[in-house]
């Protein structure tokens, strides 16, 4: 072992900080610590029990071979389906692919793309991985500023500023993993218009979280701007809006060409996903969604409470997001201030100093590009969601200046 020797690719990239903080919190509680942890970005409900059925019966079916590498015909009927009836998008069966996970579907798009010294813009706060897999590739993650003020938005101005020839793909994620921002029509028609100018910028859209909206309805750009759907990959899955996380299964849309790029790339790699989950989100896709709307209640109340209790603690300023299930309240307040006669000087200090001290797992704002802020994911019950909040407060009344 003391030989090897580690590739430059892997050296570029630190290991994913929200995965890390889950699995500290994990550890934190095996060890016997009571800890409550808001920095996973999973939904605490189970999956729903139509769609665990479906995948039992695929197993009783035998539905446990190698599949079609991007998914079985079935599963990516489904996929088309959706986008057509959700998005009033229509895409053929060679325009959809399922993945293992999302997360694959990312980097499939970009090892399949990207050559050293290609650019991937992406606003900033960021979902961890979109810097980190371009990077892996020995491309350049462009970070493009947003602000509190604009709501998190990436405005126009900011993205004509961050295009360069070199630049091969803009990442949008609504609603957006940190901070719940979501994109309207309007903000989607002002991006578009630059986009149209910049005829060799892709657009990779991620919309996980599509489902979990509160009063901006969901837009997508390859609806709001039908021109640029053929240089759009749409990225998605059933972790988010069916609570599948564990299932890994991806799928997402876009021009045959790069479709048939990642699948070959998959070939070589995954060869396929699970085949049981592969029936299971087929299920979740083809069912009944009424369940979504108490879901999307339960989430809405818990962002509430934790808005308006965060804002009540002095340090911190929350915005209401409108989507996702995430918080990313500033904690500018606290920089500078003491905890146990030490200056908690930065925003992993303070994520560090609330973990240590009231076991409570956040993900400070470092890790997403934009500090001093902390990530709380509020997709939990509501007791441990009043308990964490009434801890950080106790956190807070006993700094000293
Ligand atoms: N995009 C965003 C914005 C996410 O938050 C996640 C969650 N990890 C993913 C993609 C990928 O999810 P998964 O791999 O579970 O499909
Ligand atoms: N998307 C989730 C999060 O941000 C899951 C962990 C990950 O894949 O980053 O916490």
């Amino acid at each position: 072992m003391n030989n090897l020797v580690f590739s430059d690719a892997i050296s570029r990239i630190a290991p994913s900080p929200t995965v890390a903080m889950t699995q500290k919190a994990r550890e934190l509680r095996a060890a016997g610590r009571d800890v409550i942890a808001l920095s996973v970005g999973e939904p605490d409900f189970d999956t729903p029990p139509h769609v665990a059925e479906a995948a039992i019966a695929a197993i009783r079916a035998g539905d446990t071979r190698y599949t079609a590498i991007d998914g079985t015909p079935a599963l990516k009927a489904a996929i088309a389906a959706k986008f057509q009836r959700d998005n009033g998008l229509t895409y053929n069966d060679n325009e959809v692919a399922a993945t293992p996970g999302g997360k694959f579907l990312i980097f499939a798009a970009f090892m399949a793309t990207l050559n050293a010294g290609d650019e991937v813009i992406i606003p900033a706060p960021y979902w961890v991985s979109y810097p980190a897999i371009p990077q892996l590739m020995g491309a350049e993650a462009i970070i493009a500023p947003t602000t509190a003020d604009d709501g998190f938005i990436l405005k126009p101005d900011a993205l004509e500023a961050a295009i360069t020839p070199r630049t091969k793909w803009l990442v949008l994620n609504s609603p957006g993993n940190p901070t719940g921002a979501v994109y309207s029509h309007d903000d989607l028609a002002a991006l578009a218009a630059v986009l149209r100018r910049h005829p060799h910028v892709w657009i990779l859209s991620d919309d996980i979280y599509e489902h979990i909206v509160f009063d901006t309805p969901f837009a997508t750009i390859a609806a709001v701007a039908p021109d640029l759907k053929d240089r759009t990959l749409i990225v998605h899955g059933a972790s988010k809006a069916y609570a599948m996380t564990g299932w890994r299964l991806g799928f997402g849309a876009g021009p045959a060409p790069l479709i048939t790029a990642m699948r070959k790339l998959a070939s070589q790699s995954t060869t396929n996903p699970c085949s049981v989950s592969q029936a299971a989100c087929r299920a979740a896709l083809q069912g009944d969604h009424l369940f979504l709307d108490d879901w999307r209640s339960s989430y809405r109340r818990r962002r509430d409470l934790v808005v308006n209790s965060l804002n009540a603690i002095p340090g911190f300023e929350c915005q209401t997001p409108q989507g996702a299930f995430y918080v990313y309240p500033s904690c500018a307040g606290l920089i500078g201030r003491r905890h146990e006669g030490q200056v908690l000087q930065t925003d992993l200090d303070v994520a560090e100093a609330i973990l240590s001290a009231q076991a409570v797992a956040t993900v400070p704002g470092t890790a997403f590009g934009m500090s001093p802020f902390l990530r709380l994911s509020y997709a939990t019950d509501d007791a441990s969601l009043t308990e964490a909040l009434s801890r950080i407060g106790q956190f807070v009344e006993g700094l000293t200046d």
